[in-house]
């Protein structure tokens, strides 16, 4: 990156780069490499204040924890060897194979179906999210990594693309300064919230009325609770699809629990709203969730011979109690 020093004001410094890209998720750390194993130099630019040091040394657990865990189907391992060879073997060790994809359908009646799935070793892969972010990242050179910038605005032009981003203190998270950043290219990879997309298409996120609730545990063995096997993805759906869960083996130890459930009248998605990502009001889903237990059980009961976990009320909390 050439640095032109401090211009305007101490505030604002100016830098230019061939390609910029904002957000360091999945899609921005994906680009960034296959750019990269391809000659071309592309600066990525994150929000968040994630350290080299702490992406590849420790303090693993700064990285934000999105506390789930994600499949890897066929198709997007191609896609990971087509980016580096081999990457899709490497992100099999860091989270695990899946060999079997087991549905439980219970239809209107009641009546129950079964379904498996197999998969040969290498077509499929589980790993937490943290994890296969870091294995992208393990590859970037850090000089390329460019944390705690977060990208206000952009302004195009003849010459190119001017982008604003705030710069801010990695400990304090205070602004520092805001640096514009030349660059012929600036690619959107922020997100859901992205501001390149905002600024370019002016339209906002498409809420699908699924309301989550995710639990990604140590579960080492399957002492803690069992519902699936060793590089099993276990899936119990309503006939509509309006209720689904998901037990799934998300390698090295850790187990990822989804309870997925529409939620069209957004009563549901109200409960959560005081309370971003976390269990919102206090009490408000016993009421969503008795009915979901019922309908938990009959099928966990129905599909395996021991019980997978209670789903317990106390003092207006949810708790989980597994065997
Ligand atoms: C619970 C859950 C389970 C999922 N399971 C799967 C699965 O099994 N398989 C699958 O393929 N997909 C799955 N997905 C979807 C998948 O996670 C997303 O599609 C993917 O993460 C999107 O990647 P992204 O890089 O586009 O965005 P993100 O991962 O959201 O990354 C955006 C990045 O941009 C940064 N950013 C945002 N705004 C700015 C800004 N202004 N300036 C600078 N940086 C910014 C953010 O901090 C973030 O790091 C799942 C998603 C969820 C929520």
């Amino acid at each position: 990156m050439e640095g032109n020093g401090e211009e305007g004001s101490s505030f604002q410094r100016r830098e230019e780069v061939e390609i910029a890209i904002v957000g360091g998720g999945m899609g921005g750390l994906a680009l960034a490499l296959a750019l990269q194993e391809r000659g071309i130099t592309a600066h990525l630019f994150e929000k968040r204040g994630i350290t080299h040091a702490h992406l590849f040394e420790k303090h693993h657990d700064l990285l934000s924890d999105t506390a789930t865990a994600i499949g890897i189907g066929a198709n997007g391992m191609k896609a990971l060897d087509g980016i580096r060879s081999g990457l899709s073997k490497v992100m099999e060790d860091a989270g695990t194979y899946v060999s079997c994809r087991k549905l439980t359908l219970v239809n209107k009646k009641g009546e129950v179906q079964y379904r498996e799935q197999t998969f040969e070793q290498g077509e499929y892969v589980s790993i937490g999210f943290k994890q296969a972010q870091l294995v992208l990242a393990s590859y970037i050179n850090k000089d390329l990594i460019h944390c705690s910038h977060r990208l206000v605005r952009f302004e195009s032009s003849e010459a190119g693309v001017d982008a604003y981003f705030e710069v801010t203190d990695e400990d304090t998270s205070s602004l520092e300064y805001v640096k514009v950043v030349h660059t012929k290219l600036l690619v959107g990879a922020d997100g859901i919230w992205s501001v390149v997309r905002r600024m370019i298409v002016g339209d906002s996120p498409r809420y699908l009325h699924y309301v989550d609730w995710n639990a990604y545990v140590p579960n080492p063995g399957g002492k803690l609770f069992g519902g699936h096997g060793e590089h099993e993805i276990v899936l119990l759906f309503d006939e509509d699809g309006d209720t689904r869960s998901w037990l799934v083996d998300a390698g090295k130890g850790f187990s990822l629990w989804i309870l997925r459930k529409l939620d069209l009248s957004g009563d549901l998605a109200k409960t959560l709203k005081r309370s971003k990502g976390g269990l919102g009001i206090p009490g408000s889903k016993v009421e969503h969730y008795s009915n979901l237990m019922d309908w938990m059980d009959g099928m966990i009961l129905k599909r395996q011979s021991r019980q997978l976990m209670k789903l317990i009320f106390l003092s207006g909390q949810l708790w989980i109690v597994c065997q």
